[in-house]
C-alpha cells in the first residue's frame, strides 16, 4: 500500500540537517518513506491524506524510560534520590506483580503514543509484559532485564539475572520486524560488585557482533558518583570501562555528575549519554554538562526517566526543559538551537538504539512519523516551525503517531491498544499495590 500525506509542513532531512517543506508531500511505501519534497510525486499512490495546517515531524525517541512506573507516578516526591528509591519506590516495586507490570505497561503505551512518541528504550523488570504488549501495539521498543546484585559477596554463577538477561536476547533480539530489541543493562556501579560485573561482561561481549547494546545510569547523582570514587578509587565511568562493560555500545542515562575525564571516557568509547533533565531537576540531583558533551562530538540524547520521577513522559517537556536549562544555565541563548535538541530527541536517539532506518524524515527511512496540529493559538504565527515545536508545541498538539507506515493514534484515538480497557487494569492495579487509594 502506498499512501501519500499531502499539504503538511515537514521537518525533512537532507545533507544531515533539519530542512523545513512547506505545504509539501511525504510518500510512503509499506513501512517505509519513498518520498519527501515540495513537489507533487507522479502519481501511483493507492491512498492520498490531506494533512493541511499540520507539521510532520519524525516520531519522538525517548532513550531512557522506565514504562510500568506509571501506576509510580509521583509518590515520594520531594525526596532525594536515595531516599525517594529506598523509602517509596522500592516498597512499591516489591509488590509489583505481572499483571501490575501489564498494566503500567499498558499506562505508558497510552501515554507515549498520544505525545508522538514511536519508539523508547525501556530499562525495567518482567520485560516479557512489554514484548507481548508490543506484539499488538506496534510501537519500536529497546527494552532489557536488568541485571544487579545486591550481595556484595553473590558468586557470579549464582545470579540469575545474568542467564535471565542472555535467554532474553538469544530469544526476541530483532524479534516483531526488528521493532523489538534487547539490549543489556546494568542498573548502576551501586547495585552490583565487581565480580558479577565483569562476568556479565564476559557473556555479552560476543554478542556485539550480533548488534547487541547496554542500558546503565551514570552519576546520577553527587552521593552516588563520589561513594563510587570512595569505593573503588575510581568514577562510575572509569569503573564501568575497569569492569569491561563500555566494550560494547552503550547508552548511560543521566551524566549529571560526569567529570571532563568521565566524558573522554565516554567519547574514547562511543557511550551514547541520556539527558533527562525533567527528573534531574526534580529530584534536585542537578543539571547534566551538555554542552561539554557536544563539544566533544558526544551522540547526546534524551529521556524522560520513568514517570515516578518525572511525572509523566511527556518529550515536549523534555525538550524544552533541555533547551531553555543549559541556555540559561550556562548564560548563552546560543547554545542549545532547537536543531540540536530536535535531533536529540529523534536522530540521535535513533543511533543509540541500534536503529539506523529511522529518526529522519527521507526517502528511505522508516515511516516513523508525528503530526502535529499547528491549528491551535499558543502556535500562531509559525514562522518558524523548529523553535515552535521546541519552545511552543504541547504534547497535546499531537494529532497522529504512525511507526512502519502503520497509523497507532490518531485525533484521539487508539487503533491498536483498547484505551478503556488499558485505564481499567491500571485503576486495578493501583487498588492491589495502594490498598484502593
Ligand atoms: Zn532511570
Amino acid at each position: 500500500m502506498r499512501l501519500l500525506l499531502k499539504n503538511a509542513d515537514i521537518l525533512a532531512w537532507k545533507d544531515d540537517r533539519f530542512e523545513t517543506i512547506r505545504q509539501g508531500f511525504l510518500g510512503v511505501n509499506g513501512d517505509t518513506i519513498d518520498y519527501a519534497g515540495a513537489e507533487m510525486p507522479a502519481a501511483g499512490y493507492d491512498r492520498e491524506k490531506d494533512m493541511s495546517g499540520k507539521l510532520l515531524i519524525p516520531g519522538l525517541i525517548n532513550c531512557h524510560c522506565h514504562a510500568a512506573m506509571t501506576l509510580l507516578r509521583g509518590i515520594g516526591s520531594d525526596l532525594p534520590l536515595d531516599r525517594w528509591l529506598y523509602e517509596a519506590i522500592f516498597p512499591v516495586e516489591d509488590r509489583m506483580k505481572t499483571d501490575d507490570f501489564i498494566a503500567g505497561n499498558e499506562l505508558a503505551v497510552l501515554e507515549l503514543l498520544a505525545s508522538g512518541v514511536t519508539s523508547f528504550s525501556d530499562m525495567y523488570m518482567e520485560p516479557q509484559t512489554r514484548i507481548e504488549l508490543n506484539d499488538q501495539v506496534g510501537m519500536k521498543v529497546n527494552l532489557t532485564r536488568v541485571v544487579q546484585a545486591f550481595d556484595p559477596d553473590e558468586p557470579p554463577e549464582k545470579n540469575f539475572r545474568v542467564a535471565e538477561s542472555l535467554a532474553l536476547f538469544d530469544r526476541f533480539h530483532g524479534a516483531q520486524n526488528g521493532r523489538i530489541r534487547v539490549d543489556f543493562s546494568v542498573h548502576a556501579e551501586y547495585t552490583i560488585n565487581d565480580a558479577v560485573a565483569r562476568y556479565y561482561a564476559d557473556r555479552i561481549r560476543p554478542c556485539r557482533e550480533r548488534g547487541a547494546a547496554v542500558q546503565l545510569h551514570l552519576s546520577e547523582t553527587r552521593k552516588e558518583h563520589e561513594e563510587c570514587v570512595a569505593r573503588h578509587g575510581m568514577t562510575p565511568a572509569a569503573w564501568f570501562e575497569a569492569m569491561g562493560i563500555f566494550d560494547l555500545p552503550a547508552a548511560a542515562a543521566h551524566c549529571v555528575w560526569c567529570t571532563p575525564g568521565d566524558l573522554d571516557i565516554l567519547k574514547a568509547h562511543g557511550v551514547s549519554p541520556i539527558h533527562n533533565p525533567t527528573s534531574n531537576l526534580k529530584l534536585g540531583s542537578g543539571f547534566a554538562p551538555v554542552q561539554e558533551m557536544l563539544e566533544r562530538g558526544l551522540n547526546v540524547t534524551l529521556g524522560t526517566d520513568g514517570a515516578a520521577s518525572n511525572n509523566n513522559l511527556n518529550m515536549f517537556e523534555e525538550m524544552h526543559i533541555a533547551a531553555i536549562g543549559t541556555n540559561g544555565y550556562l548564560t548563552n541563548p546560543e547554545l542549545m538551537p532547537p536543531s540540536t535538541i530536535l535531533r536529540m530527541a529523534t536522530a540521535n536517539g535513533a543511533k543509540l538504539q541500534g536503529r539506523g532506518d529511522t529518526g529522519r524524515l527521507a526517502a528511505g527511512m522508516k515511516a516513523d512519523i508525528a503530526a502535529l496540529d499547528m491549528d491551535r493559538p499558543h502556535l500562531f504565527p509559525a514562522f518558524e516551525p523548529l523553535p515552535m515545536l521546541v519552545y511552543s508545541a504541547q504534547a497535546s498538539d499531537v494529532v497522529m503517531t504512525m511507526v512502519d507506515g502503520k497509523i497507532l493514534y490518531e485525533n484521539g484515538e487508539y487503533l491498536t491498544i483498547d484505551r478503556e480497557k488499558a485505564m481499567y487494569d491500571a485503576k486495578k492495579a493501583v487498588q492491589r499495590l495502594y490498598g484502593g487509594k
